[in-house]
């Protein structure tokens, strides 16, 4: 044990490259370059305290040799073998053959890789400890490429550590030997005072916070022969829990003092302006819901404050979270701020534009349409640079594409699962600017309290939690594909009705191109099999300017049917559509099914929803599909989508870098991650060293984050 702090000075002094800090480089372990850093780099690993957050899939049990005749095909295990003789055979592949032999049976090991001088060293005699997977061969039990040690004698080879071996997460052109060998360097590294000083408050009194990390971390490496392996693999061990925990404190941790300190910004004053939102609420030609006029009162309650306001507003699926924005806008602009509306795809972006426009524009608003293409030079930009009041709508190329906003009040960001934390974060820096703006985000996908309850800590919520009147339930089939007349057949009589009807193809491998001719391949055969309907083709293949007048001639009733990719997902709205036909639903997850279909059930006709699916179904898919059939609710179908798939996959696999954890799992420390939001505000007040010092450790990856 090395205990004397002294001594270990010493040795840091006689090395100063070897790490002190969790925070190190991994360059500063022995024998790490350039190529080497790369390979961890692609593992996440970059500091030497991430190469101890890199945890084991799981462990293998070289507690005890196995005799010979007591391996079992498939079950690695370790075996103290002698040599009787080597020799290169050449069968379909040439490979080294060694024969070997203990007491109770015979072992043949075979090396198709191998140099002369490697094969100079198996002489007949010699000892091998070998720890390997067995296998039935025609000559009895062999093992291919073990993992070989020469040892002295028998009794050398009967000495050895009893360890559970862990074996981690690799990639290419890193074997498990070099990650072993440079997690036993850090493991050194941690037994160093200060190494990973214990950061947790100590009032925090919690039965998993009284182990020291360093502690949780050497036990998670290399745990005793008697450790519950299974429990530290699935992440129920109190030794796992107890980092888990520092993980989600931490990002509540930093959710929170990024909050403070966008909460400390100066930003303007957004009050009425005079005429109130009756003018807007006179265009709409439906009078908002109660729930919409108390989320704008929340709203314009933050805006009137002159510090950001940082909100999110969740509603459903065709809750009408547009005209909430509306009113928004509208109020930063009649107070001579600028807005901005971001949008995730062009397509909606475009909706949003005119949407706006229609309202907005008859009250004297300037709207404003932000495309990736738009130069600084133009005369758009220049107006946005100058300052005059207005909104923009674009995608997130209003913001990364050199728009200069002059007097940027509002930020509006729409459907906030597409954007990754980082891109919320981006807006709120305009150069130059003394004021920040304030920020609504809106998202339709609700999602379970503990997922929002970590991933929005720094946002306040408001909600709408009712649809507009008038609206009827969407009814829901699921059909396996062989039912494709059926269907068709359905089309053809709701075109014949004056309806219309989305079809959705939906992705094919993750690939656009395929994803583009399946939408064309099922666009042709709609048009053979329903000569009097009109079709149309929307996919992401499609040039932009085509995609939009797909979706404005949809809009307008000049097409009965719209063949689309998955690009209609979000915020899509044409109220005369009542059918949407869903193709290989099973490939879906519910959130995503929930926001497709939500592009029907708009309008006062009753609406349906086909789910096609490739039969057989998974079990999983098939619950899905079910669940979708039997409810309506986005919340209660949020809810179903967790406890099917998970958090990570909830969140959307498309979102960016969000909710990446290292050793939680939102799905498994539900109640740990409860705590932590509980303890946060506690911990930032009492203890804001230990508090940056948390941050720090487990952040610092993300650091853009909060470095705004
Ligand atoms: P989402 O919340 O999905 O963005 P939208 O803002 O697109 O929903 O609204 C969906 C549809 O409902 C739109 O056609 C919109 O004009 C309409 N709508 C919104 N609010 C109301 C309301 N209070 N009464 C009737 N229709 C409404
Ligand atoms: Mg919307």
């Amino acid at each position: 044990m090395p205990s004397s702090s002294s001594a270990n000075t010493k040795s840091a002094k006689a090395d100063p490259g070897r790490p002190c800090r969790a925070s190190d480089s991994v360059q500063t372990l022995a024998g790490v370059g350039p190529k080497l850093t790369e390979r961890l780099t692609e593992l996440g690993i970059v500091s030497v305290g991430d190469l101890l957050l890199h945890r084991p899939l799981r462990y293998e049990d070289r507690t005890q040799l196995t005799p010979v005749r007591q391996l079992v095909a498939g079950e690695p295990a370790l075996v103290l073998v002698r040599v009787i003789n080597a020799d290169v055979r050449i069968g379909r592949r040439r490979s080294l053959c060694v024969d070997a032999e203990d007491d109770s049976g015979h072992l043949l090991i075979r090396l198709f890789h191998f140099s002369p001088s490697q094969q100079a060293r198996f002489t007949s005699g010699a000892w091998l400890r070998l720890f390997g997977q067995p296998r039935a061969s025609g000559f009895g039990v062999e093992m291919v490429h073990p993992e070989i040690e020469f040892v002295a004698g028998r009794e050398e080879g009967q000495a050895f550590e009893p360890a559970l071996v862990p074996v981690y997460p690799a990639t290419a052109g890193l074997t498990q030997k070099r990650l072993r060998g440079l997690v036993d360097q850090a493991l050194d590294a941690l037994a160093k005072p200060g190494f990973w000083p214990d950061q947790l408050p100590a009032d925090l009194a919690v039965g998993w916070g009284k182990q020291s990390p360093a502690d949780a971390l050497r036990l998670i490496h290399a745990p005793s022969a008697q450790a519950d392996c299974n429990a530290l693999i699935d992440g129920q061990h109190p030794a796992v829990a107890r980092l888990a925990f520092e993980e989600l404190l931490a990002h509540q941790l930093q959710l929170r003092a990024r909050r403070q300190q966008v909460r400390g910004y100066a930003a303007p004053r957004l009050g009425d302006a005079g005429r109130g939102l009756a003018p807007l609420f006179n265009q709409l030609g439906f009078a908002p819901t109660d729930a919409q006029r108390r989320v704008i009162g929340e709203i314009l309650a933050d805006m009137a404050v002159a510090h950001p306001m940082l909100r999110l507003l969740q509603g459903d699926v065709g809750s009408g979270k547009t005209v909430v924005a509306a009113a928004a806008v509208l109020t930063a602009v009649e107070n001579g701020w600028q807005a901005a509306l971001m949008a995730p795809t062009e397509m909606l972006a475009q909706q949003h534009y005119e949407t706006l426009s229609a309202w907005l524009e008859p009250l004297g608003v300037a709207v404003w349409r932000v495309t990736g293409k738009r130069a600084r030079s133009d005369e758009v930009a220049q107006t946005i640079a100058a300052g005059s009041a207005g909104v923009a709508v674009g995608t997130h190329a209003l913001f990364e594409k050199g728009v200069d906003f002059g007097r940027l009040g509002l930020c509006v960001v729409d459907e906030q699962h597409r954007f990754g934390v980082d891109q919320r974060l981006a807006l709120t820096n305009q150069a130059g600017a003394t004021t920040r703006p304030h920020q609504l985000i809106m998202t339709a996908t609700p999602i379970p309290r503990t997922l929002a309850m970590s991933h929005y800590a720094d946002l306040d919520t408001s909600t709408i939690d009712t649809l507009p009147p008038g609206r009827t339930p969407i009814a829901t089939v699921a059909l396996p594909n062989t039912r494709r007349d059926e269907i068709i057949e359905r089309i053809g009589r709701a075109v014949a009705d004056g309806r219309q009807v989305y079809w959705v193809c939906t992705l094919i491998e993750d690939s656009d191109k395929l994803e583009a001719q399946a939408a064309e391949a099922s666009a042709d055969l709609l048009a053979q099999a329903l000569p009097n309907a009109r079709i149309g083709l929307a996919h992401g293949r499609l040039a932009n300017t085509d995609k939009q007048n797909v979706m404005t001639n949809f809009a307008s009733g000049m097409i009965d049917v719209l063949v689309a990719t998955t690009v209609i997902e979000v915020g899509v709205d044409v109220p005369n559509a009542s059918l949407m036909i869903i193709e290989n639903a099973e490939r879906l997850g519910l959130a995503q099914l929930h926001q497709l279909r939500g592009r029907v059930g708009r309008g006062s006709v009753a609406s349906h929803c086909v789910l096609v699916y490739q039969p057989p179904l998974s079990e999983t898919a098939r619950q899905r599909l079910i669940a979708l059939r039997d409810t309506g609710d986005g919340f209660e179908i949020a809810r179903a989508d967790l406890a099917l798939r998970g958090p990570g996959e909830v969140l959307g696999t498309r979102q960016t870098g969000a909710a990446s954890f290292r050793i939680a799992d939102l799905g498994r420390d539900q109640a740990l991650a409860e705590s932590a939001a509980r303890q946060a505000d506690d911990v930032l007040a009492y203890h804001p060293r230990e508090a940056e010092a948390l941050i720090e450790r487990w952040t610092a990856a993300t650091d853009d984050y909060v470095a705004v």
